[in-house]
């Protein structure tokens, strides 16, 4: 056999298979978390990562802190992802089962709810308690088994990547970008923050491995960073981009001042803590 008959036929294979491939619809996921009513940061995500996705998917916390509650809630039923609820939205629809919020939290979802529409609380209402699978992946706001549950520690994120079905999950609640990578036994902390003058960085995924990764928070990031966080999931090529986008911070601290919002939520997102 010649060498060019023997290339032949996987040439050709590899062919069929850049067509197959090239007709399929790429599925990239656009991953926010934590927006809490801030419609101006949402609009910046939105703006900054337009067609640069087919699909979204949101980890909680619509409402609370920001001043927004039913324009954010509007642009997310506009989008219609696939969605969980976060604590804050449940405590604004089950009032019974604030105990666990702070009093400036806690004011935050009275104000809240005095504000939102009839059928922006039913919609909020309805919202499934995570985990949820979607798209492939696993949608989570705490921890797997638990919703309230903050993961910031290795042992914390590991019971969560063992419990999860999916080797890619996500996670919100922490308000802090990047996560955790899970291979060989070994657990690995992903720093994965975009510096100030890039829009995103992008970590490659190995197969090998699972993934526990939070976008960070659109509306109220702790992380350091006061730049609106989120994430875009390229599934088919093995890549997760986390990105940065400045907004005008100063016009949602204004009208949060204009609602009586407590001086400590209206201060912090300055400095993104
Ligand atoms: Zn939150």
């Amino acid at each position: 056999m010649s060498g060019a008959t023997r290339h032949y036929i996987p040439g050709v294979a590899a062919f069929i298979i850049f067509a197959l491939r090239s007709g399929e619809p790429s599925m990239r996921l656009l991953v926010l978390s934590d927006v809490h009513a801030n419609a101006t940061a949402l609009e910046a995500a939105l703006a900054a990562s337009a067609n640069r996705w087919e699909q979204v998917i949101c980890l909680g916390d619509v409402i609370g802190y920001g001043p927004d509650p039913n324009e954010v809630a509007d642009r997310l039923r506009a989008l219609a992802p696939a969605i969980i609820r976060g604590n804050h939205d449940r405590a604004a629809t089950h009032p019974e089962e604030m105990e666990d919020f702070n009093p400036v939290a806690r004011k935050a979802i009275e104000w809240t709810r005095d504000q939102l529409r009839p059928d922006n609380l039913s919609w909020l209402a309805q919202l499934p308690p995570g985990p949820l699978e979607a798209h492939g992946v696993i949608l989570v706001h705490g921890a797997y088994q638990d919703e309230d549950q903050y993961v910031h520690s290795p042992a914390h994120a590991l019971d969560s990547i063992l419990a999860s079905p999916q080797p890619i999950t996500f996670f919100g609640h922490t308000h802090y970008q990047g996560g955790f990578s899970y291979r060989h036994e070994r657990l690995d902390l992903i720093h994965m923050r975009p510096p100030a003058d890039a829009s995103f960085a992008a970590l490659r995924l190995d197969a090998a491995a699972r993934y526990l990764l939070n976008p960070g928070s659109i509306g109220q990031p702790r992380d350091g960073d006061p730049r609106a966080a989120f994430a875009i999931a390229d599934l088919d090529h093995g890549i997760i981009e986390f990105w940065r986008v400045r907004y005008d911070i100063k016009s949602v601290q204004d009208r949060m001042a204009r609602a009586g919002a407590p001086e400590a939520l209206i201060e912090r997102l300055a400095f993104g803590r």
